[in-house]
């Protein structure tokens, strides 16, 4: 049972070790990019939230 795994997004050599779909660095990448678009995401409602509040205080 020593078969050859590779990256599902770059396609590099996976390490034995490593139990997921991608190697280090795209998971690495991933979980930048989840945190940029939660960080936006955040923000985004930030923002709604303050509008609603100066719509609702406006009434
Ligand atoms: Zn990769």
């Amino acid at each position: 049972m020593n078969e050859i795994r590779y990256c599902k997004k770059c396609g590099c050599e996976l390490m034995s070790t490593n139990k997921k779909k991608l190697c280090e660095n795209c998971r690495r990448n991933k979980n930048g990019t989840i945190r940029k678009i939660s960080g936006a995401a955040g923000s985004a409602l930030g923002l709604a939230g303050f509008v609603l509040f100066r719509k609702a205080k406006k009434k």
